[in-house]
């Protein structure tokens, strides 16, 4: 017998019931009216869900849902979002439709083994993730047709937490579906769907969920499964599996088992976009399905390489994924004379040329699957055409068919509400619609009409917000600790709103040099403790669990927090996530970048700061060797140094800069206790990064380059007869009445 499902959002008044629809968009993460909205309903309830609607809306009482929607100024504010959310789900007269109207709408494929959207969806590690993220929500604002499918991790978030020695203790917390924006997929009986993952013995089913993305559907995949045995459930339980074997089955699900799920689902696209080379098999999938047509190995691949794009970020070997042979034997022996060709053939695709016995190169592989493959930076470019020369005997750096697109960041969501606000002030007049012209560098010339004094004092009202917030979460700590345990210091209680504040927040990987500023610890004592113009800097990041190395670096400067000598003045705040991010890049004054060159491909948390006014001092790398024009920012880093001298060199020119350029120039305030040129700088550092670095511009360079042809639908993968049929959800999102129409 049916099983009546219980509605979590019974409780939600009719008058109001597109509010659920709304929380499982994310459109409302990039919509601060939208947020204000669940916000509005009640501003406890919603801190208290982590600013997650979905959480919100099923937690709350009914009480207070009830009172909104017999508040009319909420009715009118709730009529007049929920017809803007319809009008840009409705997608007409976007930017694509617009450039590309000839083009059949046939959708991107885009896989990527992580996603960074929002802290209520924790299936994401760090900058890999966030550039996924947005270029899905910039492909949305922008009309493109995309299609996305990752990974739906069981284990959710690592949370964590500092000891009182400073060693980072990893937390897990289970991912809890039910309150986060996804939605299960169900098959025509109303059952979940299940797809199996075609050629592999013994079999592996996934479960499949769905995320939307504005116009862009995400899918999950979940082999969380009963049907499933202990280690093939195992597959999606978290982010890249430390053990080889269980790392090779996860990427075959990615790859192979994405492929099928958007079969299954009946999805016609015209070609794949290959975030990082983890999803590679998606490609390997699409020559055996050609093949199985009737179409030798060779034509298979060569359609198939002409409608895929492959983004590579790594710049060390050391960091692709390799497979010994035994592994892939074990995995594709069935596959090979699927393919029609043999063993040998097939290692041949992933085989590196410089080091042939060492196995299955994910990332040789992709090469050689796609036509369209770039890096994420110039830099980043030429060190991926340097390493990957030798697929292309003879040929020099320059002519390697290595292309690069920098990365950029999506505007909505990384520029805080109240500057963009102020920009709307002072652009609006001009160009009222400058926000969906953002790409454009003329528009942003119109920042200079701010007044300082409207600039800094929003700068610092940002900068209270930071600090704030790093003393509520100290407060909360100290009270679940009972008084116990706390190092102040360290927690941040000793940071002070009117000193110089500097911030570096990133993964705690080795090349990233977290620990570089103390180099000459003496030194670094005398900038922070200056009585006149002091200094001060606010440390977060993960180290990966199994990164030891990582951890220790973590607890030294963590001890160094600690040691009265550095005056309070170092502080290091617990789990960086998306959200204390937003806080730091919105609040500090200054973000400091010294990952060892070329090991940053692009980097993209500095384009966040310099959207908001933070200047970067930032080393020559990645992104900042385009954006760094001498007026908006500090850039470092000779090249000429060799290997061991240059951790020292880079400090000392860090500390240079620190005494002769940034300090003065924060301290140097006129009369009305404004840095006029620190101001100067911020709008050269906004206007001169902002149009450049952003995901619209990086998402119109994909087009450009590489979809329009793509999107013409050569390569178009099609299924005429969709295995399964698609119903709603029980429960979620609801087919109710038009927001629009309601209340007429
Ligand atoms: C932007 C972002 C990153 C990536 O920043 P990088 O500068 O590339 O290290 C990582 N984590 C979070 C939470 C971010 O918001």
């Amino acid at each position: 017998m049916d099983n009546p499902i219980h509605d979590p959002f019974a409780h939600v008044p009719e008058r109001l019931s597109g509010l659920v629809d709304l929380a499982y968009n994310l459109w409302w993460s990039w919509n601060p009216e939208a947020r204000i909205l669940f916000k509005q309903v009640n501003q406890q309830a919603w801190k208290a869900s982590g600013h997650n609607p979905v959480r919100m809306l099923r937690e709350i009482p009914a009480g207070f849902l009830n009172r909104a929607a017999e508040t009319p100024a909420y009715c009118n504010r709730y009529d007049i979002i929920m017809r803007r959310f319809q009008k840009y789900m409705s997608a007409t007269g976007t930017w694509f439709t617009e450039e590309y109207s000839g083009n059949p709408s046939l959708p991107i494929a885009y896989f990527s083994a992580e996603y960074g959207l929002h802290h209520s969806l924790p299936i994401y590690a760090g900058g890999l993730g966030f550039l996924a993220g947005d270029h899905l929500k910039e492909a949305s604002d922008l009309g493109l047709p995309m299609v996305a499918v990752g990974f739906l991790y069981s284990q959710g978030y690592l949370h964590q937490q500092i000891s009182p020695d400073g060693w980072q203790e990893d937390v897990t917390e289970p991912f809890d579906r039910d309150a986060a924006p996804v939605t299960r997929v169900l098959d025509a009986n109303g059952d979940d769907l299940v797809v199996r993952v075609p050629q592999i013995d013994p079999p592996i089913y996934v479960a499949v969920w769905k995320v939307q993305v504005g116009r862009i559907p995400l899918y999950l995949l979940d082999t969380d499964l009963p049907c499933n045995d202990p280690k093939n459930r195992g597959i999606s339980s978290r982010l890249y599996a430390g053990d080889q074997e269980q790392r090779l089955r996860q990427e075959i699900v990615l790859g192979i088992g994405g492929r099928k799920v958007l079969h299954a689902l009946g999805i016609e696209y015209a070609a794949v976009h290959l975030n990082e080379g983890h999803p590679a098999f998606a490609l390997l999938e699409r020559i055996r399905e050609r093949v199985e047509r009737g179409m030798t190995f060779e034509e298979a691949l060569a359609e198939v390489q002409a409608t895929s794009v492959f983004t590579t970020h790594t710049p060390v070997p050391a960091g692709h994924d390799v497979f010994p042979v035994d592994l892939i034997d074990r995995y594709f022996k069935t596959y090979y004379p699927a393919l029609g060709i043999d063993r040998t053939r097939f290692l041949q695709l992933g085989v590196h040329p410089q080091s042939p016995g060492s196995g299955f190169n994910m990332t040789a592989f992709a090469l050689r699957a796609s036509t369209h493959h770039n890096g994420v930076s110039r830099t980043n470019g030429t060190v991926t055409r340097d390493m990957w020369r030798c697929l292309w005997p003879g040929s020099l750096e320059a002519t390697v068919p290595i292309d690069y697109v920098t990365n950029g960041v999506h505007v909505s969501t990384w520029l805080n509400p109240r500057m963009k606000k102020l920009y709307d002030r002072h652009i609006g007049p001009t160009s009222p619609e400058w926000l969906s012209t953002h790409d454009d560098p003329t528009v942003w010339e119109l920042i200079d009409e701010i007044p300082d004094a409207e600039l800094w004092h929003l700068h610092l009202w940002l900068k209270a917000k930071l600090l704030n917030r790093i003393r509520e979460q100290e407060r909360i700590k100290w009270a679940t600790h009972h008084g116990g345990a706390l190092n102040p210091a360290a927690e941040g209680a000793f940071l002070n709103p009117s000193v110089l504040t500097i911030g570096f927040a990133r993964r705690f990987s080795t090349y990233k040099r977290a620990h570089l500023i103390f180099e000459d610890r003496e030194r670094l004592k005398r900038i922070l403790n200056n009585p006149w113009y002091p200094v001060q800097i606010i440390f977060a990041g993960k180290a990966h669990p199994a990164d030891n190395e990582g951890k220790r670096l973590l607890q030294q400067i963590y001890r160094y927090t600690q040691q009265p000598e550095f005056g309070g003045r170092i502080a290091f705040i617990e789990d960086y996530n998306d959200q204390v991010a937003r806080y730091l890049v919105h609040g500090v004054d200054v973000w400091l970048n010294n990952p060892l060159p070329p090991m940053e491909a692009s980097g993209t948390s500095g384009m966040k700061a310099s959207l908001n006014g933070v200047l970067n001092l930032s080393i020559l790398d990645g992104w900042w060797t385009e954006g760094y024009n001498g007026r908006n920012g500090w850039a470092f880093g000779d090249e000429t140094v060799a290997c061991e001298g240059r951790n020292s060199a880079d400090a000392s020119a860090i500390y240079d800069l620190l005494e002769k350029e940034v300090v003065p120039l924060y301290y140097n305030r006129s009369i009305d206790d404004i840095p006029h040129g620190w101001v100067k700088m911020m709008k050269e550092s906004i206007k001169s990064n902002g149009p450049r670095f952003s995901s619209r511009r990086m998402v119109k360079e994909y087009v450009a380059r590489y979809y329009p042809s793509l999107l013409k639908g050569a390569g178009m993968e099609s299924c005429q007869t969709p295995a399964v049929k698609l119903r709603a959800p029980a429960w979620g999102p609801r087919v109710r009445r038009k927001a629009g129409e309601e209340g007429e």
